[in-house]
């Protein structure tokens, strides 16, 4: 990978933040990117790093122990992998139904801190996507306030890829005002976390506070995804 690209997108952020006077966490995609450009990242002060499969998260997490990365699950996830997710994720940014939370609830050990959740909002109600209807996010922050194992951070969303900008913006401004309103009773919220490549800018001006930025700073994936989800045994 090219080290420059890591400066460019950091340059590119503050520009955004000091446009829009807010403060921006960048977080970096890795899935699909070989372990050497995690590495490459890392030494170079990056900590937050995102990866779509429980699986590959949990490999990460063996790669990398002990020095202090911050690992988020960013992909849809299933009540079968909620386990794993529990025990080796820093952070779920996909929570979309009651039945995620009661199980990474459950899972969630006592020897851990509170794990960082995220609720993942349909914004653009497309039918192939994960995430909740704008309408179910009261009942679901409800039910993630009242789990002492988890910890409320904020909201996530991925507006529709094909949309122009113009419309992408707005997915964006709706996002905001979710956000805003949702913090009304849920005061400790800190992240709203929308924004990639292509579109970090327009999301850090409607008031992003993380971006998820992978092809813009690893170039192009290349790697699997993992093939057999396997469960292995342990606790980070
Ligand atoms: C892959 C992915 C990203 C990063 O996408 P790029 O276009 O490579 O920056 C961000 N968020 C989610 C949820 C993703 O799956």
């Amino acid at each position: 990978m090219d080290f420059s690209a890591l400066q460019v997108i950091q340059q590119r952020i503050g520009q955004a933040m000091l446009a829009a006077g807010t403060r921006v966490r960048l977080l970096a995609v890795s899935k699909r990117q070989p372990d050497s450009a995690v590495r490459e990242l890392a030494a170079m002060g990056q900590i937050a790093f995102g990866e779509n499969y429980v699986q590959a998260l949990v490999a990460r997490r063996r790669v990398f122990d002990g020095i202090g990365l911050e690992w988020h699950l960013i992909g849809a996830l299933q009540s079968n992998k909620c386990r794993l997710a529990a025990l080796h994720a820093d952070w779920v940014q996909s929570v979309d139904r009651p039945a995620i939370v009661s199980q990474l609830a459950r899972f969630r050990s006592a020897e851990l801190p509170p794990l960082n959740v995220l609720v993942e909002v349909n914004i653009d109600d497309e039918s192939s996507k994960s995430g909740c209807a704008a309408a179910d996010l009261p009942a679901l922050c409800e039910a993630i306030a009242a789990q002492p194992r988890l910890r409320l951070r904020g909201l996530m969303a991925i507006p529709d890829a094909r949309s122009k900008p113009d419309a992408r913006r707005s997915s964006f401004a709706r996002m905001r005002r979710l956000f805003d309103k949702a913090r009304d009773d849920f005061t400790h919220m800190d992240t709203l976390s929308m924004g990639m490549s292509d579109d970090f800018e327009l999301a850090i001006a409607e008031g992003a506070t993380m971006v998820r930025v992978g092809t813009a700073l690893f170039g192009t994936r290349s790697g699997q995804d993992p093939a057999v989800p396997t469960d292995p045994v342990g606790t980070p």
